[in-house]
């Protein structure tokens, strides 16, 4: 955890910073027991600002401040990603932007087995000693509409396999295997990755600091 976490939300509403009706569940589901009421973003016609940062950090709070701006209330906002070690932490921020097929006319939309690839075919050009280790982060900020803002750095370490394995899951999962399992994360029962996920770890600094 870092950046100011003296402030707590002790109730109330909370906007959740996202246009996702998925996410927007799930993070409501997690703070029901700490009496937040979460309304969403999209629901309250907030504008979406440009992801502009360069790091998970930057991307959570730009989205939490403008929520709270525009809203005048707190605002959670999530930013995630993989960062692979070999690659230098890529694809990181760009993680989502690396699915984006819109070049081929006609077809829009993300390609996970084409950005799977890329990440493997550059480990496979360093060669075959190349170290597989990645991480899954995910940053949670809550930024108050004075300025004040906490922020929650959740992590999952593992290593990156090749061919993708397993149908659970979305994104990246197929090629990550958590550290001390042989099973890729679409191999794991979803209830299972999420409790060791890199959203569980930062849900549990966020709940720790805010709630405990
Ligand atoms: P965002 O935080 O919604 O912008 O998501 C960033 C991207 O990171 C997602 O589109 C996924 O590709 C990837 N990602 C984040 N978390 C996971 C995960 O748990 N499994 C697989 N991919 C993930």
């Amino acid at each position: 955890m870092t950046g100011n976490a003296t402030r707590r939300l002790g109730g109330g509403s909370l906007v959740i910073a996202t246009h996702n009706a998925g996410k927007l569940k799930e993070i409501s589901a997690l703070l029901d027991p700490y009496g937040m009421k979460c309304l969403s973003a999209g629901a309250l016609g907030l504008p979406e600002p440009a992801e502009t940062g360069t790091t998970f950090v930057e991307n959570a709070l730009i989205k939490a401040r403008a929520a709270a701006e525009a809203s005048q209330m707190p605002a959670l906002a999530d930013d995630s990603g993989l960062s692979v070690d070999a690659l230098g932490g890529r694809p990181g921020v760009y993680t989502a932007d690396w699915a984006e097929r819109q070049w081929f006319e006609g077809d829009p939309g993300r390609d996970w087995y084409m950005a799977m690839g890329k990440v493997e075919g550059m480990l496979q050009e360093l060669g075959p000693d190349t170290d597989r280790s990645a991480a899954f982060h995910c940053v949670l900020a809550i930024a108050w509409p004075d300025g004040e803002h906490a922020v929650y750095e959740g992590k999952c370490p593992g290593s990156l396999t090749w061919p993708p394995r397993g149908t659970l899951g979305f994104g990246y999962d197929p090629v990550f295997a958590p550290n001390g399992r042989t099973e890729t994360f679409a191999e794991i029962d979803p209830s299972e990755k999420h409790a060791i996920s890199h959203r569980a770890d930062a849900f549990a600094k966020l709940v720790a600091d805010q709630f405990g």
